[in-house]
């Protein structure tokens, strides 16, 4: 059973971050170090000093200018307001600092839940999954389920033993949509260096690219369309002209990490970022 359109919209809304609703968690709860990604160190469950009082970022438009490059390229996949709306029904943990710890551990737990709904969302979307659509959809509840936890509960979940389980789905969904693609296996080894690397205008078509380190790769022109890219590192890569239309598990995260132009072609879920032109 596939979703329509309208279910798929609502879908990407609720899986996505709406900072609104969110009472400033990513720019609080997780620490940063002074690196490249941004400019100064924080410990987790400080309040960054870019952020505001109303929960808004001060630098915003300029976070790259300004040496936070790291939030920009960051996704809570909707767990911010999942969090501060319906798991502590709108409490703000400033007027509550026994909360607030509690809170800002539960977060990047749901942060992960909230990622892997992704996957599976986009999962049970694709027409070549039809023969796994229960299992998707059980997973999904599952997941949904796990999401709806007290704060307690959710800081008892066995996360690595979760993830494994939907990773299981997630490969065959890759194999499955990979399955037509002749020579996939020989067009690139994800697990060889390729810090760097020049590909400009490879065929990639149905490679597996699970977390492979294309920081700084130049994959311009290159095919890759039916590509599974999940957890790949697109730092700084190079994705001007790249068909990317049909690519697997592709974030927006990973697209705001990479440079592209007007001819590089998106999956449509996904949005250009402001920094390539
Ligand atoms: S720089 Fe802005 S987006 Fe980044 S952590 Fe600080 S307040 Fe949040």
């Amino acid at each position: 059973m596939s979703q329509s359109l309208t279910d798929m919209d609502n879908i990407q809304n609720k899986l996505s971050a709406d900072c609104e609703n969110c009472f400033g968690l990513c720019c609080v709860a997780l620490p940063y170090a002074k690196s490249a990604d941004f400019a100064l160190n924080k410990d987790g469950g400080t309040p960054c000093p870019n952020l505001q009082s109303d929960y808004r970022c001060g630098i915003h438009k300029d976070l790259r200018e300004k040496g936070f490059r790291g939030c920009a390229v960051y996704e809570c996949f909707g767990a911010g307001q999942k969090v501060s709306q319906v798991t502590y029904d709108g409490n703000d943990w400033r007027n509550d600092k026994a909360l607030a710890k509690e809170m800002f551990n539960v977060f990047p737990i749901m942060q992960q839940l909230h990622e892997m709904l992704y996957f599976l969302y986009e999962a049970l979307h694709l027409e070549h999954t039809d023969s796994i659509h229960e299992d998707l959809q059980i997973a999904i509840e599952e997941t949904e389920n796990l999401t709806n936890l007290s704060p307690k509960s959710i800081l008892d979940i066995n996360v690595s033993e979760h993830r494994a389980s939907v990773n299981t789905l997630l490969l065959q969904t890759s194999e499955l949509v990979r399955a037509t693609i002749p020579n996939k296996e020989t067009k690139i080894d994800r697990k060889s260096n390729l810090f760097g690397a020049n590909l400009i205008g490879a065929d990639l078509r149905g490679a597996n690219l699970r977390g492979a380190i294309l920081i700084a790769a130049d994959l311009s022109n290159t095919d890759m369309r039916e590509t599974d890219l999940i957890g790949a590192d697109f730092r700084d890569a190079n994705i001007c002209g790249a068909n990317l239309e049909g690519s697997i598990f592709l974030t927006q995260a990973q697209v705001n990490a990479a440079n592209g132009d007007a001819h590089t072609i998106l999956p449509p879920a996904l949005r250009i970022p402001d920094h390539w032109y």
